[in-house]
Order: C-alpha cells, then structure tokens, then sequence
C-alpha cells in the first residue's frame, strides 16, 4: 500500500535566530534595528480605519511601490513588493532561477539561499570565500544558471565594492544576477545605478533593518520592468494578497520620513565605529563591517564559550555551527547602552 508519508516534500528548513519571549534581555542576534520606526509610524498606526481589514488589500501594492518609486528615482514599474526580502527573494528565485546549469553563490552566505534552491529544485555551485572571508569575483566568472550576492554580506558583514559587481553583471548578462542589498543602507554604495545599464540585474532592499520595521514584514525589489512584470507574474499565481493592508500604508509612511532614517542609521554606524575600536582593544578581530552587526572572533576564548556565557546574562547574539564561522560571533549593533553593557559583560568573560 501506498503511503502519504512518501509524497512529503523533502524540506531543509532555514533556522532562523531565537525570539526569546522572556523580557529584560539585551537582544543583539537578529539584526534588528534597536531604534524604533519613524515616528510618524506609530501615529499612523493608531488610526488606522480598522473598518477597512474587511476589504482585501491592493493586489498590486500600488501605494507603496510609487513611494519606493519616487525615493529611489525609477518607474513605478520597476518595483516589486513583498512580505519581507524573504518573500522577495524566494520569488526572485523561483521566477529566474529555472535552468539546468547551476546557480553561484558564495559558501559563505545568507543561508536562506541554499534553502530555498532545495526547496525549488535549483542546482547550485558555492564557490568559497577568500581566507579573508572575501568573495572572489573571478568565481563568478563561469557558466551559471544565475547569481545571487548579498552585498554587504552576512554573517560576514563585508562590502564588495559596486565596480566589482558591475564586472560580474557584466560578465554575466545571460543570466539574473541578485544583489541583496539588505544592508547597504550602513554602508557602501548601492547597485542600483546599474539597472538602467544592466538589464539582468535585479536589487532586493528590506525594511527590516535601517527601517526598524522587521515585524511588518516589507521587502522589495528593483529592476527592469520587464524582471518586474515576471516576478508578478510568478507571484500572482501564487498568491494575489500577500501584502497587509497596515504593511502597505505604514511601510508608505516610513519611506516618507528621511531624516529620521538618516538620523538612525548615522547613530548605528556611530556606535559599530566605537564598539569595533573596543573590541579590537580587548584581542578581538573584527570584520570591517559595512552593516549594523559585527563579526567577531576573540583569540584565545572559543566563541561557543562566550555565547554561553553571554546568553546566561540574558545577552544574546548569534553562534552558527559550521565549519569557518564556528570560531566566530555575529553581534548586531544596538543602542550605546546595550552595547556598553555588552562590553562589560563581554570583558569579564574573556578575563
Ligand atoms: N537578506 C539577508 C542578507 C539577511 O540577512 C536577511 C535577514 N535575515 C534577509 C535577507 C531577510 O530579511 P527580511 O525577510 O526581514 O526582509
């Protein structure tokens, strides 16, 4: 007989950092943003018409797609929004990712990737990293099936300079290169210049970080009209409504208020400066981060044992078990108080 167990789709699950639902923690594993949204968030947000969650929201999103329009400069056309970069990014993958020919990305890197190429049925090549957990644009210079490069970089938190980039979306304008550019708002210069060049390129932004906005869930891509239109389409035969109607209006509202995002996203890099200087102070090595967390490795306490120790003081920050990172910490940078108490806390740890 046959059984319903076999017909299972076989799933490798992304695991994504702890949510602790405990209070009085210092939370520094997820990469959030310690401030809160724009101010003109929340007073929206008490007023929102709650008559209105009787109606489906905008298939099309239209109201915050235009506002990511006009802030970055394009055509309402080449925006594309979804629940989170998450969203936008499985789309991506399933709408361009569908030839037999591996897809590249590097071994070092958002591990969501992999994932979704498993659940999609995508071959994928992961050329490694550099010694200096660097990315070798010469990797991306073979036959491919598609690219995806999150530029900076997780959990490594390094840039990739954007001439680089041209060169492989250069090199490579026979498949879909993916830029993930989740946290280029703390530092270096986006790709987006090179969509107006490049027809093959595609820039996925979220709102969960320099936007403060990660439990909205928002997330976009920008390209040619064209990878648009595919990615909709791809989309709305999937699901029509992704988007919440309190998503769209106060993701819109956020977009509208660029000092205080500014303001924000200056005080963080302010505090990652600091914090980098201390850390290297007390023997660790630190990546040159260009994001709004820090990888760090101290040189003679085992990065597990500083996890534990962390976490027993209520501090959390994100371990990952695999081999080359397994030495290493990603903490993300959070308000100078938390990281005060975070140095503190660290420095009698690695006494
Ligand atoms: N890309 C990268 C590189 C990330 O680190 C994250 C955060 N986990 C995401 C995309 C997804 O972010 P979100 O779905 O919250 O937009």
């Amino acid at each position: 007989m046959s059984d319903w167990r076999d017909n299972i789709r076989k799933t490798e699950p992304y695991v994504p950092g702890e949510q602790p639902q405990e209070g009085n923690i210092i939370k520094l594993n997820t990469n959030e943003n310690p401030y809160p949204p724009a101010p003109a968030v929340a007073k929206l947000a008490a007023g929102i018409d709650t008559d209105r969650l009787r109606l489906y929201p905008d298939p099309d999103v239209r109201l915050l797609s235009a506002e990511l329009a006009r802030y970055h400069g394009v055509r309402d056309e080449q925006v594309f929004v979804g629940v989170g970069s998450d969203d936008v990014l499985a789309m991506s993958f399933l709408t361009f990712f569908n030839s037999d020919v591996p897809i590249l990305f590097p071994d070092i890197t958002y591990s969501f990737y992999i994932v979704w190429a498993g659940l999609f049925g995508i071959p994928c090549r992961m050329p490694a990293v550099k010694e200096d957990y660097s990315i070798d644009i010469n990797d991306y210079m073979q036959e491919n099936g598609g690219i995806v490069i999150a530029n900076p970089n997780a959990p490594t938190s390094l840039y990739e300079p954007v001439e680089n980039i041209e060169k492989i979306v250069k090199a490579n304008q026979g498949s879909v290169v993916i830029i993930d550019e989740a946290y280029i708002d703390f530092g270096g210069e986006s790709a987006l210049k090179l969509i107006d060049t490049y027809d093959n390129i595609l820039i996925v932004r979220t709102f969960s970080k320099s936007r403060s906005m990660a439990g909205m869930r928002i997330g976009y891509a920008i390209g040619n009209e064209e990878l648009i239109c595919a990615l909709k389409g791809v989309k709305l035969s999937y699901n029509s409504y992704t988007m919440n109607m309190p998503s769209i209006i106060l993701g819109t509202e956020s977009v509208k208020d660029e000092a205080y995002f500014k303001a924000t996203t200056d005080k963080i890099i302010k505090t990652r400066e600091r914090i980098t200087g201390e850390l290297r102070d007390v023997g660790f090595k630190v990546l040159d981060s260009h994001t709004n967390f820090l990888f760090i490795s101290h040189k003679d306490v085992p990065a597990l044992k500083i996890f534990e120790e962390l976490k027993k003081q209520k501090i959390y920050v994100r371990y990952f078990n695999k081999p080359r990172l397994d030495n290493y910490l990603r903490v993300t940078v959070g308000t100078d108080e938390e990281m005060d108490e975070f140095m503190k806390v660290l420095r009698d740890i690695i006494m």
